[in-house]
């Protein structure tokens, strides 16, 4: 069984310029839910300058009857952000650095140093209240400076356990991953911290690696994975590419090879094509498009 963290509603919304109703986005989020997702980050809490299309997050969560048993994660990215999540309905905290101080220096400003000097206080405070995840962003590659050392990423993994977050998520923010590179990091991880902390894995499909990267990490023992509804979003560093790795096709994926995920994807897909009906344009999810293999099997 993998469980899957439906992030389109936030990383994929996030990164489309069509930008949609907050009634859309609650619309999204009950059909995510109605086709057996339990676990999603809805919103962000960032400068609505920043990023228009999270605007309203506070709007979306208090107008979604969310169902009992659902997980509802924010990402915030500093003290002003982890404040409003706080105050906010969600059950989980997602709190994201980047590994790559070149990727932190050009997007915050600051280095890795200093980003976490400010943001680990804050980790540990809130997590006292509410379950904390770290996603750690490029820790595959990233686009300014090339490799990304595995130490770095260990070394931040260890910060962010001791600040008390209670789950790690590997990000290839911007799909620089191989399926080696994934098994290897993973390995390393659990042999630092052992198996029992809780992993995640975040690949971005910008140059179509993100199942196999998907199907690398579970080999290498990763249960938990990051995936975006109809492939939605994209990549700043790259505006031409695609976006998450797609949860119907990642969920198709393991069904074939026999693994369960809870999920319907009959109404996954069905959710996918509605969600695509929004948008201008088709998106990137592929069974969307073919079907299921096993229909064309029986006909
Ligand atoms: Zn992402």
């Amino acid at each position: 069984m993998i469980t899957i963290c439906e992030v389109g509603v936030r990383d994929g919304l996030q990164n489309e310029s069509t930008l949609l109703s907050t009634e859309q986005k609650v619309d999204m989020l009950s059909m995510l839910t109605d086709s057996g997702v339990t676990d999603l980050e809805a919103v962000s809490f960032v400068h609505p300058k920043h990023v228009p299309a999270m605007a309203d997050a506070e709007e979306v969560l208090l107008s979604w009857d969310r169902p009992a048993g659902i997980e509802v994660a924010g990402l915030a990215l500093n003290e002003r952000g982890i404040q409003r999540a706080l105050h906010s309905t969600i059950t989980k905290l997602h709190v994201s650095m980047a590994v790559s101080n070149a990727f932190n220096q050009k997007n915050s400003n600051c280095s890795v140093e200093e980003g976490l000097a400010n943001l680990l206080p804050n980790v540990q405070e809130a997590a006292e209240d509410i379950s904390v995840t770290a996603i750690l962003a490029t820790s595959f590659g990233c686009p300014f400076s090339g490799k990304v050392n595995e130490m770095d990423v260990l070394s931040m993994t260890e910060k962010f356990l001791h600040a008390g977050a209670s789950k790690i998520v590997l990000g290839d923010t911007t799909g620089m991953a191989n399926p080696y590179q994934v098994k290897q990091l993973v390995r390393l991880f659990y042999s630092q911290f052992g198996e029992n902390i809780p992993l995640g894995l975040h690949f971005h499909n910008t140059r179509g690696l993100a199942l196999a990267n998907v199907l690398a990490g579970y080999e290498a023992g990763v249960t938990h994975f990051d995936a975006s509804l109809g492939g939605l979003g994209g990549c700043p560093y790259a505006p031409l590419a695609v976006g998450n790795v797609c949860t119907e096709d990642l969920v198709h994926m393991f069904h074939e090879i026999d693994v369960t995920t809870g999920i319907n994807l009959d109404k996954l897909l069905t959710s996918a094509r509605t969600v695509e009906s929004w948008f201008p344009k088709s998106l990137p999810g592929m069974v969307m498009k073919a079907g299921k293999r096993s229909e064309l099997a029986r006909s």
